[in-house]
């Protein structure tokens, strides 16, 4: 379980996504972010709230993803937008709590390697977030939220950014995200290594049950 990663002594820099993987989702969380979905539906197809969840709640069931039922629903190829915007209105700060396994986690990474976080969150709500966890921004020695300048996972180029900025080869960084998507394909696709957390993912060079496993990934000492 977990055993270190072939490839960890080549890593020089470790990145982050924010939402949903330095805390994990939990049922009220995602109550808190289905809320701000339902209203969406609504808005959008002209129903009410409550039949806007009847549907939601009927495509979820069916296809196992919110994008995927969300994506059906207002018949659009892609919702990965649309439902990291209901997570922002959500508000789902006020549910995070103090972290010191995570405080701790960070700073021994930070005792050997860079770190960096690439964020689809606001600059001013990954602040509010960090700061629940019991972090601040500046624990990264590099950041890149979504009101930076291309800095869309999936439409920007933020991974490559990232490498620019350290100066080392893309397979020295490894990110960490909870979504194929929007986290662990645009990583690989600039060539880091990805490792998905909370979760399984054939496509990542590793999957972790929770954030805390990064360190017998990682090959950390503490
Ligand atoms: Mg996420």
């Amino acid at each position: 379980m977990n055993l270190l990663a072939p490839w960890a002594n080549e890593i020089k820099a470790v990145g982050f996504d924010l939402d949903q993987t330095l805390y994990p989702d939990t049922p009220q969380i995602q109550a808190l972010v289905r809320q701000e979905i339902y209203r969406l539906i609504a808005g959008a197809k002209n129903i009410t709230e409550s039949e806007a969840k009847n549907l939601f709640e009927f495509e979820y069931k069916k296809l196992g993803r919110g994008t995927l039922a969300v994506q059906n629903i207002l018949n659009i190829s892609d919702a990965n937008d649309i439902m990291q915007a209901c997570l922002e209105k959500a508000g789902v700060d006020k549910l995070l709590k103090h972290d010191t396994q995570l405080v701790e986690l960070i700073k021994e990474i930070k005792s050997s390697k860079k770190t960096f976080l690439i964020t689809g969150s606001s600059r001013k709500n990954s602040i509010s977030k960090l700061d629940k966890l019991g972090l601040k921004l500046d624990i990264f020695d590099y950041v890149l939220c979504i009101d930076d300048p291309n800095s869309d996972k999936l439409y920007g180029n933020p991974f490559q950014q990232i490498i620019a900025k350290t100066g080392f080869n893309p397979k020295e960084h490894v990110y960490v995200g909870d979504r194929e998507k929007i986290d662990i394909t645009p990583a690989k696709n600039a060539g880091m290594k990805a490792i998905y957390v909370w979760g399984e993912c054939m496509n990542a060079d590793a999957s972790i049950p929770t954030i805390y496993d990064l360190k017998n990934i990682l090959g950390l000492r503490w």
